[in-house]
């Protein structure tokens, strides 16, 4: 069984309905009925090529068949997020792209999972529409690593998570509205270089601040790509623990004991740092996730987890869906 639990969705929403989130900037989809490719757009500029797999959920189904993947876990392209605007029009937004994602869903209701989003510029909003959510049919939300300044030890972003704790709300951390600004304007460096260093601040910002220490150990939470600079650099954060009281002023265990508090996804492309990542995190925290549809995600679904003969079958089926089928709660859709 393959469960790929990081995947996106961008419905067909005109330009003239994402004004209803913003007049000029809102994003939406430039696919005319039946094309095979399309554009995500935001306002009147292209933002980045897609095809039908994206919105249609049929030409979906085909391609996960073809990769020998039984269920895909699916959420907004995070564009769709919103949280640069007032609160209560973006609940109203999320509201309806959670409806949209579970009509995608809805015609392989055993086989396409959706997560939903949420205002997360105001908690108690966002406390709601996840909530509703979860009513609705949704699988757990997907929020962006950040909101601005505040990083996800915001006292605000903390109660949202306890909220998520408290109701078996599962999380999908994803980076998003990349720091860098104007020295990463070429060949994609927001996504190679700024993308892991905000999920590492995200996971960070949970550990040093001591925000784990008051979220019940329930939340589940995972986070994308592989957890970002993560792994890799979970002994320089160890060793400046150690030798730094200012870092451990907040944060009363070493950092490396708070990696059983969250998960991260398989997207690391390349065989030492996944060994690298199942080391440090654990097997059982690790999931499949490929961020398809898009070109930066894994193209063979799973391939680089087949392909480690360091990985015993048991392992693997950990890492392809028995970890995914915990994190969601999806035992009654692969039951037999
Ligand atoms: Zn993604």
């Amino acid at each position: 069984m393959k469960i790929d639990m990081h995947s996106h969705f961008f419905p067909r929403i005109t330009q003239g309905e994402a004004a209803a989130l913003h007049a000029t900037h809102a994003p939406w989809l430039h696919a005319p009925e039946g094309a095979k490719k399309g554009q995500i757009m935001r306002g009147p500029d292209p933002f980045r090529p897609v095809y039908d797999a994206l919105w249609d959920p049929h030409a979906r189904i085909e391609e996960m068949d073809a990769q020998g993947v039984d269920i895909q876990v699916t959420c907004a392209t995070p564009i769709m997020f919103g949280y640069e605007y007032d609160a209560e029009p973006v609940a109203v937004w999320a509201q309806r792209m959670n409806d949209l994602a579970l009509e995608f869903c809805a015609p392989y209701a055993k086989r396409l999972v959706p997560l939903a989003q949420v205002p997360l510029q105001n908690v108690d909003l966002a406390c709601k529409v996840a909530s509703q959510a979860k009513a609705d049919g949704h699988y757990g939300v997907q929020i962006g690593n950040h909101l601005g300044d505040k990083d996800l030890d915001d006292e605000g972003l903390v109660t949202f998570l306890q909220h998520c704790a408290e109701n078996h709300i599962p999380l999908l951390v994803h980076p998003w509205d990349m720091m860098g600004g104007n020295r990463m304007k070429k060949w994609m460096l927001p996504w190679l270089v700024a993308m892991p260093a905000e999920t590492q601040l995200g996971i960070l910002s949970l550990i040093l601040s001591g925000a784990f220490e008051r979220i019940p150990e329930s939340l589940r939470i995972c986070f994308a790509h592989g957890g970002g600079a993560f792994a890799f650099l979970l002994g320089r954060v160890d060793n400046a623990w150690q030798h730094r009281d200012i870092i451990r002023q907040d944060c009363p265990r070493r950092p490396s004991e708070y990696v059983k508090r969250f998960h991260v996804d398989s997207a690391v492309f390349d065989p030492g740092a996944l060994k690298l990542l199942v080391d440090v995190m654990g097997v059982e925290q690790v999931m499949l996730g490929s961020d398809y549809p898009f070109p930066l995600g894994e193209q063979q679904i799973g391939h680089l987890v087949a392909s480690q003969d360091w990985l015993n079958t048991k392992e693997k089926d950990q890492i392809y869906a028995q970890n995914a089928i915990e994190f969601f709660g999806l035992q009654a859709l692969v039951k037999v």
